[in-house]
């Protein structure tokens, strides 16, 4: 039995579909206002190609939604009928609106997010990774270690962030056989400079403990956070012995 709600929630992140096993349908990951849970609205009934959604990053929408009793991963919902734009979260202010939609998804790692999805309990999350984050291609990834002690894993995961794939398609445009290494240069070290960088990972329904990254997140650094991550790095050398990257 089907119950359809009305709801107000925010758009987080959008998601391009994975044709091959395990396949993930094009989706939009939201805060629902009423509860604060993470939702996976998927498939969502694009108006145009998925490639050109109607609907933007951090715009609140009204929509009903239901349950996919047949998607095992709780957060899973399907959208039905009219979806109307009612406001947008502006990232003003080094983004005081914006981080009370990312906080309460923090997780500890992408390990600590295996063992939730595994019990079924959550399947979505953010993480934050080290700075030495890489993306490659074909098919486009993260490669990146958690900033956390209690998972030691280098994770490659696949990207289906809808918004990097758009960044990848324009460098390619603009830089021709230059546009790996643009876009390397972009999203690598320099990023985290400036920016307190989260990684939205998501499970796939066909497989619980395979995750991809949903969306990259890369709120302004409060100064305060980049001398506490300056001794982090310090620390890390220390305990490795091994210079950190260029
Ligand atoms: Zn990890």
């Amino acid at each position: 039995m089907e119950i359809r709600t009305e709801r107000d929630v925010l758009v987080l992140a959008k998601t391009i579909a994975a044709n091959e096993f395990p396949v993930e349908r094009p989706g939009v990951i939201a805060q629902d206002r009423a509860s604060g849970a993470l939702l996976r609205l998927a498939p969502f009934p694009w108006k145009g190609a998925d490639t050109d959604p109607p609907v933007q990053r951090w715009a609140w929408l009204q929509l009903a939604a239901a349950r996919d009793e047949r998607d095992p991963r709780p957060e899973t919902y399907t959208v039905d009928g009219a979806i109307v734009p009612t406001g947008y979260v502006d990232a003003k202010e080094g983004w005081r609106l914006r981080w009370p939609f990312v906080r309460p998804h923090l997780r500890g790692s992408v390990r600590a997010l295996v063992e939730l999805s595994r019990a079924r309990s959550s399947t979505m999350g953010f993480v934050r990774p080290e700075p030495d984050l890489d993306i490659i291609q074909l098919p486009l990834r993260l490669r990146f270690r958690c900033a956390s002690d209690d998972c030691d894993a280098t994770h490659e995961l696949p990207v289906l962030d809808w918004e990097l794939h758009e960044m990848a398609r324009a460098s390619r445009e603009r830089h021709g056989q230059q546009w790996a290494t643009k876009f390397r240069e972009t999203w690598g070290r320099p990023l985290f400079e400036k920016y307190d960088v989260h990684i939205l990972v998501s499970a796939y329904a066909q497989s619980p403990t395979k995750f991809y990254v949903a969306g990259l997140f890369y709120p302004p650094r409060a100064p305060e956070d980049a001398h506490e991550h300056m001794h982090h790095v310090a620390h890390r050398e220390h305990a490795h012995g091994e210079p950190a990257a260029p």
